[in-house]
């Protein structure tokens, strides 16, 4: 079959995604190792068996649900292609917004962050790329987690970002960090949504945290006081309903300037306050 006959008889066949024709494309860019220009500038090239093979593989996959970034193995964050594995979660465009609030901030130059959760690294490497004076600090619970994070930190060379295992502050010896941002589980451990789309592929360790969602974002807002230096700010990303929450977790530990910020969808979903001693 020609490129073009392909991803026709696979996008019909993909019914359950929102986004079949782009889901085809993407997963066949991936099997051939080519750019999307490809296939509209060689539509009529022929595929080889064993290439169709390999993205009918992946077409079954998709169609029952699992995400495209696990699939190709990776996904763009800010300025990034990160390597994604189902040991954590997926890199959400929301999570950007973090980020672009974090560079906003005033602070000093060569200022020391510490990101908890870190995943695949995401907000501590698109900071790094952003901000090469700054010393940050990557950690997370799962061993896998931290491995992951360190093949996109090496991959792009960050050497002003160190990972390592923590669980929350635990591994952390007390200092004062400038900057504390983290991306916690957030959702309600009864939530139906976790039943729908693409988390129902990621690790529950990275999604949920107890019955109201607030479990880590709790811990997180009571013990960053303890590792702020004075003016230092603490961000973080929530649920689209929890902003209040955040909000009086963040005033009860004493931070002030406490704000929320929506994302492009119009949801609460980053909360931040500056802590002074
Ligand atoms: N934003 C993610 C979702 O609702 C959850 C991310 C998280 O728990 N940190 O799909």
């Amino acid at each position: 079959m020609t490129i073009a006959e392909l991803l026709q008889s696979a996008t019909a066949a993909n019914q359950l995604s929102d986004s079949p024709g782009l889901d085809c494309e993407l997963l066949l860019c991936f099997v051939l190792g080519v750019d999307p220009s490809y296939l509209k500038t060689w539509p009529e090239r022929s595929v080889s068996d064993a290439k169709q093979l390999e993205f009918e593989a992946l077409l079954q996959r998709r169609v029952v649900g699992e995400p495209i970034a696990y699939l190709i193995g990776s996904q763009g964050f800010w300025s990034l292609d990160l390597e994604v594995s189902p040991a954590t979660l997926i890199p959400r465009p929301e999570t950007e917004l973090l980020v672009e609030i974090a560079l906003d901030l005033t602070l000093p130059e060569q200022a020391k962050m510490l990101d908890l959760g870190t995943g695949t690294g995401a907000i501590a490497l698109a900071l790094a790329t952003e901000r090469s004076h700054w010393e940050i600090f990557a950690v997370d619970l799962q061993q896998q987690a931290v491995d992951l994070a360190e093949r996109n930190r090496q991959r792009y060379q960050l050497e002003n970002v160190s990972v390592f295992a923590s669980d929350w502050f635990a591994a952390i010896a007390v200092q004062q960090f400038d900057l504390i941002v983290s991306n916690p589980p957030y959702i309600e451990a009864n939530d139906p949504h976790l039943s729908q789309g693409d988390v129902r592929f990621e690790p529950a360790s990275a999604l949920v945290s107890g019955d109201d969602g607030l479990n880590d974002l709790r811990l997180v807002c009571s013990q960053s006081v303890d590792y702020l230096a004075d003016g230092g700010w603490l961000l973080l990303e929530h649920g689209f309903d929890q902003g209040k929450a955040v909000r009086e977790l963040l005033e009860r530990a004493g931070f002030a300037l406490v704000e929320t910020r929506a994302d492009l969808n119009g949801c609460e979903r980053i909360t931040f306050g500056c802590y002074h001693l």
